[in-house]
């Protein structure tokens, strides 16, 4: 690691050699992916446009922030972002990055495998049953 005043000169350029994340520089801050992401509209502490300037600032301790982990990789920040910064894929390439240098501890990653498994059960039984309200409105036979 290359520090200069506390910062790590090559913190983006690893995020950048990380599948997903080659875009990251491209970034110029503009703040268009935190104005659209629903996540940043739930909660005021997350935001990817600050996930980027902390990339590209060499600010190391984003990859161990728990914060990273709060997007939902819905991609509506790559959709629109101005510089085609895939800014969804950094933030995947980050987190990556922070597995792959066990900055993860291992109660966070259980913690997220069970709640992304909980989320995608969860999903599964709601689509079911409005498919079934669905078709059951529209009298199809379900049998
Ligand atoms: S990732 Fe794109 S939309 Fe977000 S701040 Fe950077 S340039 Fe703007
Ligand atoms: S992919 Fe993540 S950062 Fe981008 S809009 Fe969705 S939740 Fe927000």
């Amino acid at each position: 690691m290359r520090e200069l005043n506390g910062l790590d000169m090559t913190l983006k350029d690893r995020v950048a050699r990380m599948p997903g994340g080659e875009r990251v520089t491209n970034c110029f801050l503009c703040g268009t992916c935190t104005a659209g992401c629903p996540i940043s509209r739930l909660h005021g502490d997350y935001n990817p446009r600050q996930l980027m300037r902390r990339v590209l600032l060499g600010k190391a301790d984003v990859l161990a922030d728990p914060v990273i982990w709060q997007c939902m990789q819905c991609h509506v920040c790559t959709a629109h972002c101005p510089q085609d910064v895939r800014t969804a894929d950094v933030i995947r390439a980050m987190r990556q990055l922070a597995v792959d240098e066990e900055l993860m501890t291992q109660e966070l990653m259980d913690a997220v495998v069970a709640l992304d498994e909980q989320q995608r059960l969860e999903r599964i039984e709601r689509i079911q049953s409005l498919v079934g309200e669905s078709r059951a409105g529209k009298g199809v036979d379900q049998s």
